[in-house]
């Protein structure tokens, strides 16, 4: 019992001496940040912020949908910012004094309107009685139905679609932040922007990022220091990195649309028949989606990572796609050069032990 546990704090210990890149986890809730805290978790790779639109706030999401005028939109957005605000507040609190990287939402719209089927289902139904909300609601969602959600309207693209939206998120970071630190906290806040594939949509949202901080920091007369960085995600991303960087003081490759992109193979259809027979052949040995895939999307990885440090020798790089807390991968993210992996909080005590190992393996603790 208690021999085994020290025997097991002393290997973890030494694993975590010899690494040279940090393990974070992916959390979206305090529950699971104190977890991954308690598992050893040096901050947050990667919070995503969809869960937050959904549940009892899919009303207010209805609202920003439907909205026809600046001021419905903003009057949608203004309900939602203190519930956000909140949410990253016990984020904060839980990840206090390390970093925590928080993505502006993205989701595939699918995931995040009314149901289209459901929605016709049900005004059809009630023919001439239905509810004049319910039909407004069935033309919008049929406007913005689309045949390819993961290809469509997500990331960086639904925040420079709807004005506002992103700004509503970086407010209540910012405030919340803010709030953090009046209470003597350490609030160490990164603000990641999803599914980036040029550097003018970053640009774009860098910009008015900058003013929303700058505006709160000096409204409050609290300065927090907060990152602005991306997501490489996309394969042009990774190959425009040294673009992207001179807007990016961080990456985090989401590896997870990396492989859908590189591949064009579907993340929702990853259990397809297909899959099976690749195995046989011995085309891959395991899913590309479990284990990264060194000669593409690594390939891709090394590119990204050797044009940003050209363009930016500080840039902070890490991984927040699930491959981050596999042990082949994790690997492969201390060879090609990371700072940090960022995985389940569950994964995170294999991933500090791979860290370890691989800076072993690969001849010490300051290899880079
Ligand atoms: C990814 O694409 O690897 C990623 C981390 O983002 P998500 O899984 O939320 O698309
Ligand atoms: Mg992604």
């Amino acid at each position: 019992g208690d021999e085994l546990v020290t025997a097991v704090d002393r290997v973890m210990a030494h694993a975590d001496a010899r690494a040279r890149m940090l393990v974070r986890a992916n959390a979206d809730t305090p529950e699971d940040a104190a977890r991954a805290r308690r598992f050893g978790a040096q901050g947050i790779g990667l919070c995503r912020t969809e869960h937050m639109f959904l549940g009892d706030r899919r009303q207010l999401v209805e609202k920003l949908i439907l909205a026809e005028t600046d001021e419905e939109r903003f009057a949608a957005l203004d309900a939602l910012e203190p519930l956000q605000r909140a949410d990253f507040e016990g984020i904060f609190e839980a990840m206090d004094g390390l970093p925590v990287t928080i993505r502006l939402i993205d989701p595939p719209l699918h995931e995040f309107l009314p149901d289209l089927t459901e929605l016709s289902v049900k005004v059809a139904l009630a023919g001439a009685d239905a509810d004049p909300q319910d039909r407004r609601l069935l033309e919008a969602v049929t406007r913005l139905h689309e045949q390819n959600p993961m290809l469509g309207l997500r990331g960086v693209r639904l925040g420079l679609a709807i004005p506002g939206l992103f700004m509503m998120q970086v407010k209540a970071i910012a405030e919340a932040a803010v709030a953090r630190k009046e209470a003597g906290g350490d609030p160490r806040p990164e603000i990641m922007i999803p599914l980036v594939g040029a550097v003018q949509e970053l640009e774009a949202v860098r910009e008015e990022a900058e003013g929303v901080l700058r505006h709160v920091a000096e409204s409050t007369g609290v300065a927090v220091h907060t990152l602005v960085g991306t997501m490489i995600e996309v394969p042009r991303a990774a190959l425009t990195a040294g673009q992207i960087a001179e807007s990016a003081e961080f990456f985090s490759f989401g590896t997870n649309d990396l492989t859908q992109m590189t591949w064009g193979f579907s993340r929702d259809d990853v259990e397809a028949a297909f899959f099976s027979r690749y195995l046989e052949l011995g085309i891959f040995g395991v899913s590309p989606f479990e284990t990264l895939d060194r000669d593409g999307v690594g390939r891709l990885v090394r590119i990204a990572v050797e044009e940003g440090r050209a363009t930016r020798p500080d840039l902070k790089l890490g991984i927040c796609g699930e491959h981050g807390g596999d042990p082949d991968s994790v690997h492969f993210c201390h060879e090609a050069g990371l700072d940090y992996v960022s995985c389940s909080p569950f994964r995170v005590p294999v991933a500090r032990l791979e860290a370890g190992r691989a800076a072993i393996e690969t001849g010490g603790s300051d290899s880079r």
